[in-house]
C-alpha cells in the first residue's frame, strides 16, 4: 500500500517538475529577457507572530528597530489583511504556508480535540510550501512553526514547535526534529527559562529594576517573560545551527514570543483603566515590556539577516496584528486584522508601498519568489503591485502557467508519536493563561 502511494506521488512529482521546467523561467532556462530570480532560487522568511505597524511605526520614528527599518527601506512593504473574524495563529500560519483556507488544510484548533476532525500533527490536509518546492527539488529549513509536531519528513529540516516543552523529561520527546540525525544537536539548542539571569531579563524592565524583587512580587508575569523569551532564544539557537547545516532554498525562521508577550503585557502598555491588574507598581514594572521585547526581536532579525548576502531575497511578515485588550475579552479578541508584510527582492521596487495584501496572497508570492507557479486551486494571487519591470514579466508568466493543483503532494500521515500527557497539559496551561482556551 505504501509502495503504491509512493509510486503515485513520484508520478505527481515528475508531472510537476515537467510543468515547472516547461516554464520559460524554470530550471535555469532563459525566456524572454533575463530570468528575474537569481538561480538557484533562495528566500529567507522571518515570521514575527502578531507584529503590527501600529506598534512598530512609532518605534521606528523614534529611531528604534534599526535593522527592521533598514530592511523596510530596501523592501516593498505594507499591511497584510488577515482573516476576519479574527482567528488563532495555528490556523493563520497553516493558511499562509499552504495558500488555502482552513476548510482545506484542516488546521483549526490548538490541540487535537476528542471527536474533532483535524490533521494529525504536521501532516496537514493540504501540502505546505515546503512540500511544493520540495517537489521541484528545493530544500527548506523550518523551525518553530505551529502544528508541526511530530516533525515529518520534508526535503530539508523541520524542527517542531514542541521543542521548548517537556524539558523535565529524562528522554526528549520523540520526533521533535526531522531528520532524527540532527535531534541531539537541536535539543541542545534549547534554553531553560531558569537559566536566564536577572541581568539578562533586566533589558525588558525599567532601568535599575530589582529583578529578584519583581519575581517575588509578580511571579506569573515574570514566569511568562522567562518562558516566552527562552523559547524564542532556543529557536534563534536552532537557526544559528541550521544556517550551517545546508544552503537551503527556503530558510523559514519564526518567532512566537511577540504574540505571547503581547497577550501577557499589552494591557500595561495601553494602561487600560478597565484592567484591575494594573496597580501602579505593576504598571511601572511592565509598561514597556512589549516595546522592549521588539527591540530584542529587531536584534534577532538583524542577526538572521547578517548570515545572508546583503541583497538576499527576504520577507518579513506576521499572521495578524495586535490591538490589545478589548471589552469582549482576551485571546484572539486582542488581535487586529492588519498584520505586516515586507519583501526585499529584485522583483519588487525598494521603498514601494503595497495597498492591498491578503493573507492568502502570501503563499503564491513566496512560490513566485522561488521561481515556481501557484496552483489554480489557490484563491490568492502573486502580489502584483510595486513590481519592477523584470518582476512584472516574471509574475505574469507564472500567473499564466499556474499548475492545476499541488494537492497530490499532501503529506501521508507519519507514525503517530505517542504524545506525553504531561507535555499536553503544559501546553494547555500556557494557552489558558493567554486566554486562547478555557
Ligand atoms: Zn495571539
Amino acid at each position: 500500500m505504501v509502495a503504491v502511494m509512493r509510486d503515485a506521488r513520484s508520478a505527481m512529482l515528475t508531472f510537476l517538475l515537467l510543468i515547472v521546467c516547461a516554464l520559460p523561467s524554470g530550471c535555469g532556462r532563459r525566456g524572454d529577457g533575463p530570468a528575474a530570480p537569481a538561480s538557484p532560487p533562495r528566500l529567507l522568511v522571518i515570521g514575527i507572530d502578531s507584529a503590527d505597524w501600529g506598534l512598530l511605526d512609532p518605534m521606528i520614528a523614534e529611531g528604534r528597530l534599526p535593522r527592521l527599518a533598514a530592511l523596510r527601506a530596501q523592501s516593498a512593504s505594507g499591511r497584510m489583511k488577515t482573516f476576519v473574524p479574527l482567528e488563532k495563529s495555528p490556523l493563520l500560519w497553516a493558511s499562509i504556508c499552504t495558500g488555502v483556507g482552513p476548510e482545506v488544510h484542516g488546521v483549526a484548533s490548538f490541540l487535537r480535540e476528542e471527536g474533532r476532525k483535524s490533521p494529525t500533527g504536521s501532516a496537514w490536509y493540504a501540502p505546505a510550501i515546503w512540500d511544493m518546492i520540495g517537489a521541484a527539488g528545493q530544500s527548506t529549513a523550518v523551525s518553530g512553526m505551529w502544528t508541526t509536531y511530530p516533525a515529518r519528513p520534508i526535503d530539508g529540516v523541520m524542527v517542531s514547535d514542541y521543542l521548548p516543552y517537556g524539558r523535565e523529561r529524562s528522554v526528549p520527546l520523540a520526533n521533535l526534529v526531522y531528520p532524527d540525525s540532527l535531534s541531539a544537536r537541536i535539543v541542545a539548542c534549547r534554553v531553560h527559562p531558569d537559566s536566564l539571569r536577572a541581568s539578562d531579563l533586566a533589558r525588558f524592565l525599567p532601568p535599575g529594576a530589582d529583578v529578584a524583587a519583581l519575581e517575588a512580587a509578580f511571579p506569573r508575569q515574570m514566569r511568562n517573560l522567562r518562558e516566552f523569551w527562552a523559547a524564542d532564544l532556543g529557536y534563534l539557537n536552532v537557526a544559528r545551527l541550521l544556517k550551517d547545516v545546508a544552503d537551503f532554498n527556503l530558510f523559514f525562521f519564526y518567532l512566537r514570543g511577540p504574540d505571547m508577550i503581547s497577550h501577557s503585557f499589552y494591557h500595561y502598555l495601553k494602561d487600560d483603566p478597565a484592567s484591575p491588574r494594573n496597580d501602579p507598581g505593576e504598571l511601572a514594572a511592565f509598561r514597556e515590556v512589549v516595546r522592549l521585547y521588539y527591540d530584542w526581536v529587531d536584534e534577532a532579525v538583524g542577526e538572521v539577516l547578517s548570515w545572508f548576502p546583503p541583497d538576499h531575497p527576504a520577507a518579513v511578515l506576521s499572521d495578524h496584528g495586535f490591538f490589545g485588550p478589548r471589552p469582549d475579552g482576551h485571546g484572539t479578541a486582542e488581535h487586529s486584522e492588519w498584520g505586516i508584510f515586507l519583501v526585499r527582492s529584485p522583483l519588487y521596487e525598494a521603498g514601494a508601498v503595497f495597498d492591498r495584501i491578503e493573507l492568502l496572497d502570501i503563499c503564491p508570492t513566496f512560490l513566485s519568489l522561488l521561481g515556481l507557479p501557484p496552483a489554480k486551486d489557490m484563491p490568492g494571487a502573486i502580489l502584483s503591485q510595486s513590481l519592477t519591470e523584470a518582476g512584472g514579466r516574471h509574475v505574469r508568466r507564472l500567473e499564466k502557467h499556474r499548475v492545476p493543483s499541488y494537492m497530490e503532494l499532501r503529506p501521508v500521515e507519519g507514525a503517530e508519536a505517542g504524545l506525553d500527557p504531561a507535555v499536553g497539559e503544559e501546553i494547555r496551561k500556557q494557552l489558558r493563561s493567554l486566554g486562547y482556551i478555557n
